[in-house]
């Protein structure tokens, strides 16, 4: 049985990008007769607002979709430590305390996101004690052991898994105990989501995340990375902060949320609005 899910973080409103992504995944689940998740993903300390979730369970009844389940990532934080600790056992993970600014300066490429770790604290491993430490993965080795992968899009075909492009990327967060990467694969297997629908701007994560999944024994889904919603003018997916109008600010103004579903169904954007790659999406 197809199984999707739509993953909001709750760092601010939901707006038209998210209402499509929720609208591929929720259709995809439904034209296949499976089961389709909510999960929100709020365990970005810093700037998760878990009041919004609320207004999301509002923003998509107002689209007219349902769910089968919904999954609360700050609920499952003993869940993240425990692959985290394999991980660690398995000699793959190391600390590292360096600053945003030291990686800047330090890096020599750019990955898809953004400067990639030059692995200063593998090379020069530092005490594990204390905080304001994140755990890393060593890329190379775990590569080492896991052989080449591969992973299959709905829409991009067979990929060769290439996590050497990110560097060695955070798996446990100074003030979390996973990263995206992290809680995203095990929360995928956990809840057996079948097909993984998520925009093309996270096309390269799944790169880790089959290697997480190889490391962990964990199912191996399909995945399929959709076209975004693009401001016309900057070629760059729609967001709050350049203006795109949330979806509670278009259900307080008295907007059918049904009508618009719809719309976007048949591809009937708003001005100044179309469906594309973005910028960097597929690297
Ligand atoms: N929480 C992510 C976002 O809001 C989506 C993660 C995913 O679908 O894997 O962009």
């Amino acid at each position: 049985m197809i199984r999707t899910r739509f993953a909001p973080s709750p760092n601010g409103q939901l707006h038209l990008g998210h209402a499509w992504a929720a609208l591929v995944a929720h259709d995809l689940a439904r034209a296949g007769g499976g089961e389709f998740l909510l999960r929100i993903e709020d365990i970005d300390g810093t700037r998760s607002r878990p009041e919004l979730a609320q207004t999301f369970r509002d923003d998509l009844h107002w689209l007219g979709l349902t769910w089968d389940a919904e999954v609360i990532q700050s609920q499952r934080l003993g869940h993240y430590a425990a692959a985290g600790a394999r991980l660690k056992a398995m000699g793959l993970l190391y600390p590292c305390r360096c600053t945003r600014a030291q990686i800047a300066a330090a890096a020599r490429e750019i990955g898809p996101d953004g400067p990639v770790y030059p692995g200063t604290c593998r090379r020069h491993p530092i005490d594990p004690d204390g905080h304001d430490m994140a755990w890393r993965l060593d890329v190379a080795g775990a590569m080492a052991r896991t052989g080449p992968l591969h992973w299959d899009d709905a829409l991009a075909g067979r990929q060769a898994a290439r996590p050497d492009l990110f560097g060695d990327v955070v798996i446990l967060r100074k003030e979390a105990p996973a990263s995206y990467h992290l809680a995203a694969t095990l929360d995928d297997a956990a809840d057996a989501v079948t097909l993984v629908t998520r925009g093309m701007d996270l096309f390269a994560a799944t790169h880790i995340h089959r290697l997480l999944q190889a490391l962990l024994d964990l199912p191996v889904p399909r995945w399929h990375h959709h076209p975004l919603l693009l401001d016309d003018d900057t070629g760059r997916k729609l967001a709050k902060r350049r203006g795109s109008p949330s979806l509670a600010d278009r259900r307080d103004a008295g907007q059918d949320g049904i009508a618009l579903a719809e719309a976007l169904r048949r591809h009937d954007f708003p001005a100044g609005i179309s469906l594309g790659v973005g910028v960097g999406s597929l690297s």
